[in-house]
């Protein structure tokens, strides 16, 4: 839980700080979901191949069975791309919403 000046205290979304302006910019089509852990984290595209988090975007097929086969590689390289990430925000899910909303497609 984070404080919120407009909500009060809120769970929260995290993602990079790029995020944000693409979803003022009605860009949130570039917006990928990733898991981390039993989290979802929003990233743009351009973290996603700087920190090579491909393979932990929501839904694609080789991640269950890397994950399977060797669960500590794979989120052993998940913890270190994440501490690479000095770019991470966490905001407010309500303020995400309500600008996904606005802006979103
Ligand atoms: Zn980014
Ligand atoms: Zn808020």
């Amino acid at each position: 839980m984070i404080p919120c000046e407009k909500h009060g205290t809120c769970g929260f979304v995290e993602s990079c700080k790029h995020v944000r302006q693409l979803l003022v910019q009605g860009r949130a089509d570039e917006i990928s979901v990733i898991r981390a852990y039993v989290f979802r984290m929003r990233v743009c595209a351009q973290c996603i191949e700087k920190h090579q988090l491909e393979k932990y975007v929501l839904e694609k097929p080789e991640q269950r069975k890397e994950e399977m086969s060797e669960p500590d590689v794979f989120w052993r390289a998940f913890e270190a791309a994440y501490d690479d990430m000095d770019n991470r925000i966490a905001w407010c899910i309500h303020c995400y919403d309500e600008l996904h909303d606005k802006y979103g497609i």
